[in-house]
């Protein structure tokens, strides 16, 4: 009986990709597929070479929010090209599947999803590369973290308990599996009246940052509720790749994911 080698079990890199973050959140709905469209835009801008694999198998918007469509293409039958939205890499489930079709897969067949996603796909090279994880703490954060080297996780809340207390599972979940934690975005805490200026937190204000500072996470800032970055997000064009203050305070939160 000849040898066997023994086999690779623990977290690899993706050749060609400096750096993998991933970014999750407690609950759906909380904005986590529109930071992460928005941060790679913004990266994109900061001229680093960015890519965005949308592992949100419940909601694959990362298409929609990117405006790329059309199903990507693998000339040599084994490694699928990207698309390309706003300078960034795109790859979705949501390419792969007919639209309004429901992915409804085991765990072994999420597992060589997400394989081929980070294996077959040409994302080389790339500076950083940003998955948007299906909210929770499920089969698909699972797999990555054990079987792909991450080297941080964002994590996205509304100031709200509820969204606050399924954020720390995830940083929890995260923790436990060895995954860094980069810190946690508060979304759509401060609402301006675009009539009389005022402000208003239909969710509450600094839930989040009191939530990292008891959690011993940083707190890496926040997005205000705002009209543009909803409906930037529906035409494919984020907020991220104009001019303004929110586009400004995805560039500020942008830069320090990379020092
Ligand atoms: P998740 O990925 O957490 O499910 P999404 O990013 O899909 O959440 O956001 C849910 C909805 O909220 C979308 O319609 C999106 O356009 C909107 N949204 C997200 N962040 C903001 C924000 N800061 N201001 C206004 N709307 C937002």
């Amino acid at each position: 009986i000849g040898r066997h080698p023994t086999p690779q079990t623990g977290p690899e890199p993706v050749p060609g990709v400096g750096r993998i973050l991933v970014v999750g959140s407690g609950k759906g709905g909380v904005g986590k597929s529109t930071l992460t469209a928005n941060l790679a835009v913004a990266l994109a801008r900061q001229g680093r070479r960015v890519g965005l694999l949308d592992a949100d198998i419940y909601g694959p918007s990362q298409p929609r929010m990117m405006g790329v469509s059309g199903r990507p293409e693998a000339p040599d039958g084994k490694t699928m090209q990207p698309l390309v939205g706003h300078g960034v890499k795109v790859m979705s489930l949501g390419l792969l599947v007919p639209d309004g079709q429901a992915i409804v897969w085991r765990g072994p067949m999420l597992m060589g999803a997400m394989q081929q996603m980070l294996g077959q796909v040409a994302w080389a090279p790339l500076d950083v590369l940003l998955i948007d994880l299906p909210p929770g703490t499920g089969d698909v954060q699972l797999t990555l973290c054990q079987k792909t080297r991450l080297d941080g996780a964002i994590i996205v809340s509304t100031p709200q308990d509820v969204a606050l207390i399924d954020a720390r599972r995830a940083v929890d979940m995260f923790r436990r599996l060895g995954t860094p934690i980069l810190g946690l975005v508060e979304n759509m805490a401060s609402y301006c009246c675009p009539n009389c200026n005022h402000v208003t937190h239909p969710f509450g204000h600094g839930g989040v940052r009191d939530e990292a500072a008891r959690m011993g996470s940083p707190f890496l800032g926040e997005i205000p509720l705002d009209l543009d970055v909803r409906m930037s997000g529906d035409r494919g064009v984020p907020v991220a790749a104009g001019e303004g203050p929110i586009a400004d305070a995805y560039a500020h939160l942008a830069r320090g994911l990379i020092t």
